[in-house]
C-alpha cells in the first residue's frame, strides 16, 4: 500500500528532507528527530512515514514499528557522557486533537526525559 502524504504537512516535509531536522533513527516506516522546542533535554519525536492526523488513522504496520524505536532511543539518545540516563525516568506522550493539546496534524509520539526535580504531569 502506498503511504499517505500531505504536501503541506511540516512533518511530511521533515521526512522528505524539505525541512531540516536533527534526525536520530530512521527505519523504513518511521522517522525520529529532536523536538525544535524541547520541554526537557533530549525531547524526541517519533513519527510514522504515513500522513494521518490521529492514532486511529495509522495502519498497524506503521504503529508496530514505533515502540521498538522509542525503546532504542531511550538507550542511544538519553545517555550522558558518563553513560547515565539524562532523565531519572521518561514520559511517552501521544496527543490526539486540539482538546488534547495536539498542534501538528501528523501523528507523533513524544519521548520526554524526566528528572526528579520535574514535578509536573509531563
Ligand atoms: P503536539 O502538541 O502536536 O503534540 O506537539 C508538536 C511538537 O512538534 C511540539 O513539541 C513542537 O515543538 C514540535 N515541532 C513543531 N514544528 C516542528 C519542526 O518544524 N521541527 C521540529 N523538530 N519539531 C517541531
Ligand atoms: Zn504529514
Amino acid at each position: 500500500t502506498a503511504a499517505a502524504h500531505d504536501a503541506a504537512c511540516i512533518f511530511c516535509k521533515i521526512i522528505k528532507g524539505e525541512i531540516p531536522s536533527f534526525k536520530l533513527i530512521e527505519t523504513p516506516l518511521t522517522y525520529s528527530f529532536l523536538d525544535i522546542q524541547p520541554i526537557a533535554q533530549g525531547h524526541v519525536l517519533i513519527i510514522p512515514k504515513y500522513h494521518g492526523p490521529r492514532l486511529h488513522n495509522i495502519p498497524d504496520e506503521y504503529l508496530s514499528d514505533i515502540l521498538p524505536v522509542v525503546k532504542k532511543l531511550t538507550k542511544v539518545l538519553q545517555l550522558d557522557d558518563n553513560d547515565k540516563l539524562i532523565g531519572d525516568g521518561y514520559n511517552v506522550l501521544q496527543n490526539n486533537g486540539s482538546i488534547a493539546h495536539q498542534v501538528v496534524e501528523h501523528v507523533h509520539f513524544h519521548l520526554i526525559p524526566k528528572k526528579t526535580e520535574d514535578t509536573g504531569l509531563i
